[in-house]
């Protein structure tokens, strides 16, 4: 019998991605997926019809999160799983978070303007929905607007780190953060480790402030870099977790359950959470 397999890192409509939670239950029964987690960018507004999706599917949820933490003076991302979705400290979270990106947005759209792309954050708001606006939307904008070639041209000419309409966002410390998580119950992970220029001992300090684990296969890591954080997560006494992190197709293909990932990562997690509660 073939594993089963999962995928602990998917993008819905309630943040940057394309799918619905209901879409993305039915993508994870199409390709074969067990156990899925949707992880929206500082959100968990998505969890309640995700779950109710997976309870008709007969797809295995995982409440999931992706939050953005300042760190050494960088951007890095935490994923937290298993939590209360409705515990009231995550969602006033995610209503200041919300009501920070607006600003935010706004402060591109005044950069973008100031650089010549008429765009307008009623256009902006069009694209995001009721969804927190993030930058591939104001990159969609652009892309509409055909300013830029597409979603990849938007962020390497302007709306990446150090380009000329970046604006930064309000992040929390990873403390915060892995607290944050506890208190409703989960755990947190680092996600796509392999992305950034993390040191070792930067693990070891996010390990001792509470760290459960890291996120060993991404689309973006090499086998190098897998077989590094699978060291590291022995090394430390870690959990591992996987994903694809699918956007719904916003950069390409819908590539959700495309890599194997082991079931017994989730078995790992579930036992961990067991013996926190
Ligand atoms: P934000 O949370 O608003 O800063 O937007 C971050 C999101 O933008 C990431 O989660 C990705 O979905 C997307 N993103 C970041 N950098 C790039 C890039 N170079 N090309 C395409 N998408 C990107
Ligand atoms: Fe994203
Ligand atoms: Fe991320
Ligand atoms: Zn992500």
């Amino acid at each position: 019998m073939q594993d089963k397999k999962i995928d602990l890192h998917v993008h819905s409509k309630y943040s940057d991605g394309l799918l619905s939670p209901a879409e993305i239950v039915d993508y994870a029964v199409k390709r074969n997926v067990s156990a899925i987690s949707i992880t929206d960018h500082d959100t968990a507004a998505g969890i309640e019809s995700f779950v109710r999706a997976g309870n008709l599917a007969g797809i295995e949820t995982v409440a999931g999160i992706e939050l953005s933490v300042n760190f050494n003076n960088r951007e890095l991302h935490l994923l937290g799983y298993c939590f209360d979705s409705k515990h009231p400290q995550i969602k006033s979270y995610s209503k200041t978070l919300k009501a920070a990106r607006e600003e935010r947005a706004e402060e591109t759209v005044k950069l973008l303007n100031d650089l010549g792309f008429p765009v307008s954050m009623q256009q902006v708001l069009d694209i995001s929905g009721t969804s927190p606006i993030g930058r591939p939307h104001i990159a969609e904008a652009l892309v509409r607007g055909n300013f830029v070639f597409n979603i990849r041209d938007a962020f390497n000419k302007y709306l990446a780190e150090g380009k000329p309409a970046y604006v930064p966002k309000i992040v929390i410390t990873p403390a915060d953060a892995i607290q944050l998580i506890k208190n409703a119950g989960g755990l947190t992970f680092l996600a796509h480790p392999g992305t950034g220029s993390i040191e070792e001992s930067e693990i070891r300090e996010l390990s001792e402030l509470g760290l459960d684990g890291l996120e060993t296969i991404h689309p973006k890591h090499t086998n190098r870099d897998i077989r590094y954080l699978e060291e590291l997560s022995a090394k430390y006494n870690l959990l591992q977790t996987g994903g694809s992190d699918c956007h719904g197709g916003r950069e390409g293909g819908i590539i959700l359950g495309t890599l194997s990932i082991p079931y017994s990562f989730l078995n790992a997690i579930k036992k961990l959470q067991i013996v926190g509660t």
